[in-house]
């Protein structure tokens, strides 16, 4: 479909799930990460980059060998993106390094948030982190508030939930020796989230809203469609579109919001990637997120209606499958999911340990109440569903 390479910054399995779409529409990756990541693992080829997308000297590598540069991770060395794209003008880097800067500096993005008039939870930076300064936060959010490092955050590691005075030396322990940042307590009844898709030449495209629920800080379980009133899901795509506007480039993003008790929208975060809450498209949408983005990076047709759901009456729920304490025992999911009908499972080629995301099983049915029968027989609550 294009003869361009598309070179990826990080071989997780959002980097192979890319991977796999550029395979179908005969577009060339190649990645860079450690020796047989997990999108290495599926793409035989001798040209990718063993090393770190955190590394200058192995993004300089891989720029060489690429026409358009990509990212399956935030947490990639932006200095060195931008010197790359003065040695190769013609290098093309979504998203955009300006984005990423903003983006993966959790304060930096909610000010930038701020500034274009995007709701979000009220934040303070902490230039040095004390005993006083935090207690300063307290008095001025009220308790619980949430700590947050400003940097390499992922599945909550970086935050800490300061619930009270006393609570906070441990947060100090806690979170030593990193950026940080405090954050006002969203007091949400759900949280949302909608995979939004730019355009090479501006145009934003939303999914629909799905319901996220976390278990620890790490995504557990996706609902999509969003249990929510239809009011509410053209609201949250809006502010998740409206979000998206701000940040300069192209491709997929992934918006997390909090959807309160007042009724009222915020954004939580923003990812400028593929995103977890967004693996249900591959089986439920008509385009999955991952084919999205390489069609917006490389300015590829995005038809209507490629980001709806493949039928007005497709429900489906994501269940992540984590490593469990005893190793590969969450094979034994997967296997009760195989049994049933109308569910995928998607591996990513992780060795096992406990927490980690290993894969993901996506149920696809014409009713909710049908996804939660099999989601049911699937985790073992129940030996009806499978039908
Ligand atoms: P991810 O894996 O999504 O990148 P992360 O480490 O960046 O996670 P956040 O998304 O900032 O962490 O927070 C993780 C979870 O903590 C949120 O999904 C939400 O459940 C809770 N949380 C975060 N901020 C707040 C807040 N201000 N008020 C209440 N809960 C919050
Ligand atoms: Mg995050
Ligand atoms: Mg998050």
């Amino acid at each position: 479909m294009d003869s361009r390479t598309v070179g990826i910054l990080g071989g997780g399995q959002l980097g192979r799930m890319i991977v796999e779409a550029a395979n179908r529409l005969n577009v060339k990756t190649v990645i860079l990460d450690a020796p047989n990541s997990p999108a290495k693992q599926i793409n035989a080829l001798t040209e990718h980059v063993d090393g770190s997308f955190a590394n200058p000297a192995d993004i300089e590598k891989i720029a060489a060998k690429c026409d358009v540069l990509t990212v399956e991770i935030e947490h990639v060395d932006v200095p060195t993106l931008q010197k790359v794209q003065k040695t190769y003008p013609k290098l093309e880097i979504y998203p955009s390094p300006e984005t990423i800067q903003l983006i993966q500096d959790k304060y930096l993005q909610k000010e930038h948030l701020i500034k274009n008039d995007i709701a979000v939870a009220e934040s303070v930076a902490i230039e040095e982190a004390s005993e006083q300064a935090l207690a300063d936060v307290g008095s001025k959010f009220g308790y619980p508030y949430m700590l947050k490092s400003r940097t390499l955050a992922y599945d909550g590691r970086g935050n800490f939930v300061v619930k009270s005075k006393e609570s906070i030396p441990e947060a100090l322990i806690a979170l030593q020796n990193r950026p940080l940042y405090a954050e006002k307590w969203a007091p949400f009844t759900k949280e949302l989230a909608v995979m939004i898709v730019r355009s090479i030449n501006g145009k934003v495209y939303s999914y629909p809203v799905v319901e996220t629920i976390h278990q620890d800080n790490i995504c557990h379980l996706c609902f999509a469609p969003a249990r929510i009133p239809d009011s509410v899901q053209l609201k949250a795509k809006l502010l998740a579109g409206n979000a998206i506007k701000s940040f300069p480039g192209c491709g997929i993003f992934g918006v997390e919001m909090f959807y309160l008790e007042n009724g009222q929208l915020m954004i939580n975060e923003i990812a400028p990637r593929p995103h977890n809450s967004g693996h249900f498209t591959i089986d439920a949408c008509v385009t999955s997120q991952f084919e999205a983005h390489v069609r917006a990076i490389l300015g590829l047709p995005l038809p209507a209606n490629f980001a709806s759901l493949s039928t007005s009456n497709t429900n489906a729920i994501m269940l992540n499958v984590l490593g469990d304490k005893v190793k590969d025992k969450e094979l034994e999911t997967c296997e009760r999911a195989l049994q049933t009908p109308g569910a995928s499972v998607y591996l990513y080629g992780k060795e096992s340990r406990p927490q980690r995301k290993m894969g993901h099983i996506n149920i696809v049915s014409s009713s909710m109440q049908q996804c939660e029968r099999k989601l049911r027989y699937i985790t073992g609550e129940s030996d009806e569903g499978s039908g």
